[in-house]
């Protein structure tokens, strides 16, 4: 019974996969924390697309569900391994997409690890965000015969819905005017949505690197020891490329947002006033808004609800049409994390798979089957003919 739930599951899942196009889902499970290794568990079993969790069913028994993705990377799956699995979207970028990178989960999850890397930074550690990047330097430097590239970044935060600079000192206690996307013949401003905000040319993996650091700087600025801001905010790294063809002198641009998005958990509303209460109503506003985007453009519906929030209206141009959207969705294993590593799949679940699936497969199905139909009777009115 229950192998065959899991098959059905991945049939369901491949079938929704040819209609979905450019939106992919990861997931990745975080290891246990050093010395926690006998700690138990919500996850029950992965493999390569289906991680399956532990629940209790209503009688108190134990019961399990299964959640299928384009991959699931287990705990001991390397950060190398992690960008391997992406580097073709990575290489869209230089051939003018747009591509949305997004890590999400609750706080303690592995977003940043994911994107930046581990505190103490190794060469194996390095995140996304440095691959990425040394991989769009390495790339663009091979093709420099034929289309000569210009590569520059942007570091922006957003917090309770408003815009900040990350690489300008003073950046985080300004607002940023957000242009949005139907603006954008007016201003030509080349796809860049915030151009007040800092831009800066770079060349070299060193350059980020020190760019990086002025950000996190400038982020730190703003949170104490018991306020850590960066679970309550959302930044984004954004690449712009330029390209220009050496014979033809087309230009062609791209550009590639990856996203460390605030920690997803739910907060107890009893339990925060104030300020807490007003960063947790921003933080949820703008994630639903983020999962509603995604599903409406997974599921190909005419109205898609940029305009919600903050973030939607910051990624506009990436997101949708021949835009290409990876997100990364967090697991903690600990048995005490279920509680928001179920939340956490059904985001995952309601951006990628069942609603969707059951929508579209079932429309397809009759279809199919009114093609059938009309198969049999043409084959009827050739017989008759014969
Ligand atoms: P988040 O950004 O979601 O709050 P972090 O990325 O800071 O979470 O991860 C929490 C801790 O777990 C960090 O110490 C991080 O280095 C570690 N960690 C997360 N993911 C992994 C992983 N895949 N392998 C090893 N350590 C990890
Ligand atoms: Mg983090």
């Amino acid at each position: 019974g229950y192998q065959r739930v899991l098959e059905e599951n991945r049939k369901l899942y491949n079938q929704v996969q040819d209609l979905k196009g450019n939106i992919r889902v990861y997931c990745r499970v975080r290891p246990f924390k050093p010395g926690q290794s006998n700690t138990l568990s919500s996850v029950d079993h992965m493999d390569e697309r289906t991680i399956t969790i532990l629940t209790h069913s209503k009688n108190g028994k134990e019961a399990r569900k299964a959640f299928t993705f384009n991959k699931v990377f287990g705990p001991s799956v390397t950060q190398a391994e992690v960008f391997s699995d992406m580097q073709p979207l990575v290489q869209s970028v230089l051939d003018g997409y747009n591509v949305c990178i997004f890590a999400y989960g609750q706080t303690g999850s592995g977003k940043t690890h994911t994107m930046t890397g581990p505190k103490e930074l190794t060469e194996e550690g390095l995140g996304v965000n440095y691959r990425a990047l040394s991989d769009l330097f390495h790339i663009s430097n091979q093709r420099k015969e034929t289309i000569s590239y210009d590569i520059s970044v942007q570091m922006l935060e957003i917090y309770n819905e408003q815009v900040r600079d990350l690489l300008s000192a003073d950046g985080v206690n300004k607002r940023y005017p957000l242009y949005q996307t139907n603006k954008s013949c007016l201003f030509s401003h080349n796809g860049i949505n915030v151009p007040d905000a800092n831009l800066v040319p770079v060349s070299l993996t060193s350059d980020v690197i020190n760019l990086m650091n002025i950000g996190h700087k400038n982020r730190s600025v703003c949170s104490t020891a018991l306020n850590d801001r960066s679970s309550r905010s959302h930044s984004c790294l954004t690449v712009h490329v330029q390209g220009r063809d050496l014979t033809s002198g087309n230009i062609l641009r791209g550009s590639m947002h990856l996203v460390d998005l605030a920690g997803s958990e739910r907060v107890d509303k009893s339990e925060v006033v104030g300020n807490r209460l007003k960063e947790a109503q921003h933080i949820n506003k703008s994630l639903s808004a983020l999962g509603d985007v995604i599903s409406s453009l997974a599921s190909r519906s005419s109205h898609v609800p940029y305009r919600n929030s903050k973030l939607t209206q910051l990624l506009q141009d990436s997101l949708g049409g021949q835009a290409k959207t990876l997100m990364f969705v967090h697991i903690a294993p600990e048995y005490e994390a279920l509680g928001e590593t179920i939340s956490t799949l059904k985001f995952a679940e309601r951006v990628a798979t069942v609603e969707l699936g059951a929508a579209k497969v079932n429309k397809d199905s009759g279809e199919v089957k009114e093609l059938k139909e009309q198969i049999a009777s043409l084959k009827a009115a050739l017989a008759r003919k014969e």
